[in-house]
């Protein structure tokens, strides 16, 4: 196996737990390497410090493997595998649909595996995991029963790595499913849903819904299949509108709200959601608990300013569109956006609206997300709660 040397004083990142090394990090290559191959990684004085995919195009240059890796890459992704799966039926017993695998915050670099029932729908970002894919697909096939195993890649991430752009289908067909979420059901089309075909990330936030919606007029916007909103029904919310720019996913709505059999008063409307929100101020239109849960808006850490003007101004028309005594539940999954930054755009939109807010909840994503704390890149989602008058 080929050795890689890490310049002078570069080790210690790695050292506390972080799973990549930049291409600016490296001293030297000692024997040869392909893109794909895994290397040994050592500091500048020679001292092991991990395994793990190389990739000679990609910024970063190494992807670690777990401490634990001795020399089987069948074995590794064989036990990394049913551990993330093990861990998974432990905290949701009574689900047969989460993200199973969550790349580097499950020893996987570069893979996410989202489970709908028998239906595992991979995203695959290294080039060391892409070339032994046939490794996850058969311990999915031999040892979790799986009857469908596709891709939903994003370019993006394909891109940087230098991998090709097209999906593939592994195992069965890219059909349909119908899945639970531990207390609704949703109808999953992978062919035209977008990412892999849901958002595990928001369902435990979705839970805490109850605790705030029983009896109120409920606003879901960004609602895509309609989680939330459907959630604040099933704690006995007397009403909901549900708000997305895309007709597909509106209608996704509607079936899942029959699917429900739910029978709260439920509107259904296609628009943008600046241009919805606008238009409710100006009627005086409002609802007493209003969520809402955009696409990232910092895609890159150039577009940070742009960005929290962006947060601000979208927080503060939905304070403009909530009864006295009501709520804002508001989520940023931009990676760049840090959590105070977040907290810092609602305050400011709320000075800006004239409205007080107590911040009475806040989480991240899911528990089938978990954070590797030495590497922040693995931590993403903000969700918080704020009580408004
Ligand atoms: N709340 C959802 C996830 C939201 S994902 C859930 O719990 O599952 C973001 C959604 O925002 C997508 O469905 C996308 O179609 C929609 N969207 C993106 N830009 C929009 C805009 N400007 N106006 C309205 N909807 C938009």
């Amino acid at each position: 196996m080929a050795k890689i040397f890490l310049k002078k004083n570069e080790e210690h990142r790695i050292r506390t737990g972080h799973y990549w090394v930049f291409s600016n990090e490296i001293e030297k290559l000692e024997g040869t390497a392909e893109t794909g191959e895994l290397v040994e990684l050592f500091d500048s004085k020679g001292t092991l410090l991990g395994t793990g995919f190389y990739n000679k195009s990609s910024l970063i240059s190494v992807r670690l493997l777990e401490k634990s890796f001795k020399a089987d890459i069948s074995e590794y992704i064989k036990n990394s595998l049913l551990n993330a799966y093990q861990y998974r039926k432990s905290i949701y017993p009574n689900r047969n649909s989460y993200r199973l695998v969550f790349s580097e915050s499950d020893y996987l670099p570069g893979l996410i595996v989202d489970k709908y029932n028998d239906t595992y729908v991979l995203q695959v970002y290294c080039a060391g995991m892409h070339l032994n894919i046939s490794l996850v697909v058969n311990v999915l096939k031999d040892k979790l029963g799986a009857l469908n195993i596709f891709t939903r890649n994003e370019p993006y991430f394909r891109k940087l790595e230098g991998l090709t752009e097209e999906d593939e289908v592994y195992l069965g067909s890219v059909g349909t499913e119908i899945i639970s979420d531990g207390k609704l059901s949703y109808s999953i089309d992978f062919a035209s849903s977008q990412k892999t075909g849901f958002y595990f990330d928001q369902c435990d936030n979705r839970e805490f819904i109850h605790k705030i919606t029983g009896g109120r007029s409920v606003l879901d916007i960004f609602s895509n299949s309609g989680g939330f909103g459907m959630h604040a029904v099933s704690a006995g919310a007397a009403s909901v509108i549900f708000v997305d720019s895309s007709e597909n996913e509106i209608e996704n709505c509607r079936n899942n709200y029959s699917l429900n059999k739910l029978t709260s008063k439920a509107e259904y409307i296609v628009s943008d959601v600046f241009d919805y929100l606008e238009k409710s101020i100006a009627a005086g239109a409002k609802s007493d608990v209003v969520m809402i849960d955009p696409p990232a808006f910092a895609k890159s850490r150039k577009s940070i300013p742009t960005a929290l003007k962006g947060y601000v101004k979208l927080n503060k028309l939905a304070l403009g569109c909530i009864n006295p005594g009501g709520y804002l539940v508001t989520s940023s999954c931009s990676y760049h956006i840090k959590e105070k930054e977040f907290i810092e755009s609602v305050t400011k939109a709320a000075e800006k609206a004239g409205k007080n807010i107590q911040l009475i909840y806040k989480n991240g994503a899911s528990l089938d997300h978990p954070q590797i704390p030495a590497m922040e890149e693995t931590s993403y989602l903000k969700y918080l709660v704020f009580k408004v008058s």
